[in-house]
């Protein structure tokens, strides 16, 4: 793996970021946009406002160069580990996640897989061997294509997936994640719809993470998935200084609601290299999650969830996990009953709790 070179990153940035920044502010990017990849959609460069909560989610930020604090990693849920094969993840008994893709529409800067999507030379799941590995294990019933993005694949290439993986009878369920309803919204085309369709039932996890981004170009692209049939449901990753706020995840809530698509999913941050900046301690987001459940419709709240590191696995975030919490002088250690009914360490730097 080899980042692109400093003129390559530094076009882009140009080209994506120049009528908001000056040339030397274009210059201070490089490094970390160099070092983790870095594309914003022509749609997002169009829609967002210096500063606000989609540009803190797209442009890149020195602080992702600093030192790494305790409990970060490059790899935190030890996905390689569970990696039998090239693109495939297959952490849980019942349910393998299938990195369809390795590029996206735009990038986040908090994306949990940046050593692997968006950059050169990373090999995405084929589907003959994907179907060879069912084939063995039919112990698994849910299938989710993620990525990277599968939506940004040539429909043909989608196609060929879902056919693939509607010949293995044991499958109960068949997912697509996908975050171009919000980086691209007119690239979820009638013909891209129209090519789902047959798949039925299908269920697609978009990923909005602030009403900002459930435009009128949004709000019809998910119209465009409801009459194919596609099932909707959203993930929003909890980010300080996005929507680390009860009144802006309500709102968000709700305007998913709106155009049909059930809100799922509250990820607190994976401790990824170089997003500390992002993350919320675990004690604030579930103040926030409290707020939040206190003062909206239940249709409206998606479960606040962590995933444990080092592959402790997902759960949803309870008081009743919590073992313990001890305070060092250089860390928060929560200690949590995982899935398994194991213990695992998540560890937190106490200055996140200021
Ligand atoms: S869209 Fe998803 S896979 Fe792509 S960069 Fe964002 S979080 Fe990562």
């Amino acid at each position: 793996m080899c980042n692109p070179t400093a003129e390559a990153v530094h076009a882009r940035l140009r080209a994506s970021l120049g009528k908001f920044l000056p040339e030397e502010k274009l210059l201070e990017l490089i490094p970390a946009a160099q070092k983790y990849p870095f594309a914003i959609s022509g749609y997002w460069a169009d829609v967002m406002r210096e500063g606000d909560p989609l540009w803190r989610q797209c442009v890149p930020d020195t602080r992702e160069l600093t030192a790494s604090p305790a409990g970060e990693s490059i790899d935190p849920l030890a996905e390689d580990r569970f990696s039998p094969l090239p693109g495939l993840i297959h952490r849980y008994p019942d349910r393998v996640l299938v990195l369809a893709a390795m590029q996206c529409a735009g990038y986040c800067r908090f994306c949990t897989r940046r050593r692997l999507v968006g950059r050169a030379g990373m090999q995405a799941a084929s589907p003959g061997d994907v179907f060879v590995y069912l084939g063995a294990h039919t112990e698994v019933r849910d299938v989710l294509l993620s990525g990277g993005d599968p939506m940004t694949l040539p429909i043909a290439e989608l196609r060929h997936w879902l056919e693939t993986l509607k010949r293995l009878p044991q499958l109960a369920l068949i997912r697509i994640g996908t975050r171009l309803p919000s980086f691209a919204p007119a690239a979820i085309s009638e013909e891209l719809c129209a090519s789902l369709a047959p798949f039925a039932p299908l269920y697609v996890n978009t990923h909005f993470n602030h009403p900002a981004e459930i435009t009128t170009e949004a709000q019809a692209a998910c119209a465009r998935m409801r009459r194919a049939g596609l099932i909707l449901a959203n993930q929003s990753v909890l980010l300080c200084g996005v929507n680390d706020d009860a009144a802006i995840l309500r709102r968000l809530g709700y305007a998913l609601l709106g155009m049909g698509v059930r809100p799922y999913y509250l990820h607190t941050m994976d401790r990824i290299t170089g997003t500390a900046h992002f993350r919320v301690p675990l004690a604030r987001a579930a103040e926030i999650w409290d707020a939040l459940a206190a003062t909206t419709s239940g249709m409206a709240i998606p479960r606040l969830m962590l995933d444990l590191p080092g592959g402790g696995g997902k759960m949803q975030y309870m008081a009743s996990r919590l073992l313990s919490r001890q305070n060092a002088e250089k860390e928060i250690r929560y200690i949590f009953r995982n899935i398994e009914n194991g213990e695992s360490v998540y560890i937190e730097s106490p200055e996140m709790e200021a």
